[in-house]
């Protein structure tokens, strides 16, 4: 890896009830990073997000910035900075795109100066959000609401932001537009975790990648080895 870790999980696992949905894995994420998480449907990436958070029955444990991070307690996660898109975008369909913004931001409580802080990057970010402060969330193309749902996580403040399959059920050339937006958030000094069914797409902007698979790490990739899809298909199949 390389870059210090700010996110470092050790024999992390899950289950669900008496089923094993992820085996123990050694997942790092370094300052500045932005790391994919690969690997085709049913593979536990989603299960390793929620591992993070705490959201699952887990064994091992998660260190951020230098402490454990509480299981069970996702405000407490929350406020730690450890942000979540999840998957399906979890926004509010009849609330407007203001007011689904404005809940990303509720623990920030009367700082007016920060708030437009915020806000300003997010507009920034999304210039299409601003247009559209009064519309329905609901009532938004798709790629539209997977940028409101990344806006409102950004409004949370995060320092490390986990992003469940952003690209689901987007065109490529969508799908391209939101993951341009994550390499320029990524940039900017922010870390992010990016689960990703679309490989190609994803080792793009990577700078490592886990490859899960049935539950177990499969492969941690390095984007720059891979140069075609025929390689990337051989850590598939390993
Ligand atoms: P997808 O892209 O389909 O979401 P994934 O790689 O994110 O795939 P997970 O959602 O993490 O995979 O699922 C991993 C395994 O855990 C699967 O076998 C799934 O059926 C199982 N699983 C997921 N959620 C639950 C749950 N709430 N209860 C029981 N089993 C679950």
């Amino acid at each position: 890896a390389g870059a210090v870790p700010i996110l470092a999980a050790q024999g992390l696992s899950a289950r669900y009830g008496q089923v094993q949905a992820l085996a123990p894995i050694d997942f790092e994420v370094g300052a500045g990073e932005l790391v994919a998480v690969l690997g085709p449907n049913g593979a536990g990436k989603s299960t390793l997000l929620r591992a993070i958070l705490g959201l699952v029955a887990t064994g091992g444990e998660v260190r951020f910035l230098g402490t454990v991070l509480p299981r069970r307690n996702p405000v407490a996660v929350a406020s730690r900075g450890v942000v979540l898109v999840p998957e399906g975008r979890g926004i509010f369909g009849p609330m407007t795109v203001l007011e689904n913004l404005e809940l990303g931001a509720y623990r920030l409580g009367r700082d007016a100066q920060e708030r437009e802080r915020r806000f300003a990057r997010v507009y920034e970010l999304f210039p299409r959000l601003k247009e559209r402060l009064g519309q329905a969330a609901g009532s938004m193309s798709g790629g539209e609401q997977q940028m409101l749902a990344i806006g409102r996580a950004l409004m949370a403040d995060p320092r490390i932001l986990l992003l469940d399959e952003p690209s689901l059920g987007l065109a490529p050339r969508v799908t391209e537009e939101i993951l341009e937006t994550l390499r320029v958030l990524n940039r900017s000094g922010l870390p992010v975790v990016l689960v990703e069914q679309r490989a190609p797409s994803a080792l793009k902007l990577a700078h490592r990648a886990y490859l899960l698979s049935l539950g177990r790490l499969a492969a941690v990739i390095d984007p720059r080895e891979v140069h075609s899809h025929e390689q990337l298909a051989q850590y598939y199949f390993a």
